[in-house]
């Protein structure tokens, strides 16, 4: 099995290098050109040239636009790199008969109400990245190829930049952190999500049935105020020194940003469990092994 990878290097990316690896031979690249194969999502001629030249049996899409703020000013590279490079990989999916697996996010909801979204749930997104990640998702179910699409929320990972990691290095220089408590998700590792990742392509080649769209982060929920107080804590007690004292609980509306969250980003993972018989550990676990990872504990 031939399977190129876009966005190697991202925090999924990274992972996916490594649980990718025992399937079968894999192309993994970044938004440079190396060999004459190019993985820049704004360049869509070298985009489908490169998936012309390789003909993968699967392509993994991690690579995206992920500057949420930043998105609403510069709407149209979200949609260039989310939305449209997105269409050429289906259609090149399509014409090859190959796979396409792709992640896409909880910001593709409204954040109305209490009850973690399902796949049947109708999509509304509130902000500009929100928008250009559903018309990705839009252009894969509408091109009739082969796909899974994973929608995850609050990724972390030891590599790159992620709120925990912000929130350990506040910790040592201010000592009182102002955190919202009204946004509630699951902080989902990449290393989970490459995993199961992993799993759901090596099923999908018995039973091909199981295409569709999933919800897959880590189970529990957490406002980011308390996933905040509790990395520090978990720092705290494997003999991190912080100078901070308090970790106030803001609003939102407290908090102004460009870009409008979702205040409910719960995602129902129940029909990825149920299909791939899988169990989602609890957030908690994979942040504790990512802070003695980082903190070298
Ligand atoms: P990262 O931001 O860690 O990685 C994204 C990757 O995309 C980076 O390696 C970046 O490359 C690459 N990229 C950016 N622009 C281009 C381009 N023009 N051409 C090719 N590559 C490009 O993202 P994650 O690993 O966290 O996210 C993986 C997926 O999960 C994405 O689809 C994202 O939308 C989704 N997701 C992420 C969430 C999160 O909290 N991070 C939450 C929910 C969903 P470079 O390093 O060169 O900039």
């Amino acid at each position: 099995m031939k399977i190129l990878l876009f966005g190697k290097n991202g925090q999924v990316g990274w992972e996916l290098q490594r649980s990718l690896a025992p399937l079968g031979e894999l192309i993994a690249l970044d938004r440079t050109t190396v060999d004459g194969l190019s993985g820049d999502l704004s360049d869509l001629g070298s985009l489908r040239a490169t998936i012309r030249q390789v003909r993968p049996d699967v392509i993994v899409n991690a690579a995206a636009y992920n500057a949420v703020d930043k998105a609403e000013s510069e709407p149209d590279l979200a949609n260039l790199l989310n939305g449209q490079a997105i269409q050429i990989l289906a259609e090149e999916a399509l014409t090859l008969g190959a796979w396409l697996i792709h992640y896409s996010t909880d910001y593709v909801f409204s954040g109305q109400g209490q009850a973690p979204w399902r796949e049947t749930d109708t999509a509304a997104p509130i902000n500009s990245y929100g928008m250009s990640k559903l018309a990705g998702d839009r252009a894969i179910q509408a091109s009739g190829c082969k796909y899974v699409i994973l929608r995850t929320s609050w990724v972390y990972s030891v590599r790159g930049q992620n709120f925990a990691k912000t929130m350990l290095r506040l910790a040592k220089e201010r000592e009182t952190l102002n955190v919202i408590a009204d946004q509630i998700g699951a902080p989902t590792g990449a290393d989970l999500i490459a995993d199961v990742t992993a799993l759901v392509l090596h099923r999908l080649i018995d039973q091909p049935e199981l295409a569709g769209l999933y919800h897959l982060t880590a189970s529990g929920e957490v406002s980011w105020h308390d996933y905040a107080r509790d990395v520090i804590g978990f720092a705290k007690a494997f003999g991190e020194e912080f100078v901070v004292s308090t970790v106030n609980p803001i609003d939102t509306s407290a908090y102004p940003a460009p870009a409008r969250r979702p205040l409910n980003s719960r995602l129902n993972t129940q029909k990825l469990r149920d299909n791939f018989s899988l169990h989602l550990p609890d957030w908690q676990s994979g942040v504790i092994r990512m802070l003695r990872e980082v903190l070298n504990k």
